[in-house]
């Protein structure tokens, strides 16, 4: 389940296999499915996420 943060202005989508979160729960899902699923990380997803 991707897991959504609300931050003061913003929510954040986080991919609970990996922990990388995206500004989009589309992407956080997809990075999720991936993760589950390869037990590594796509880089053409990964780059779509949001650091803080
Ligand atoms: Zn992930």
């Amino acid at each position: 389940m991707v897991t959504s943060i609300k931050n003061k202005n913003k929510e954040l989508f986080q991919c609970d296999e990996c922990g990388l979160k995206y500004a989009d729960k589309a992407m956080a899902e997809k990075c999720e499915a991936w993760c589950k699923e390869h037990k590594s990380c796509n880089l053409d997803i990964i780059k779509h996420s949001v650091r803080e």
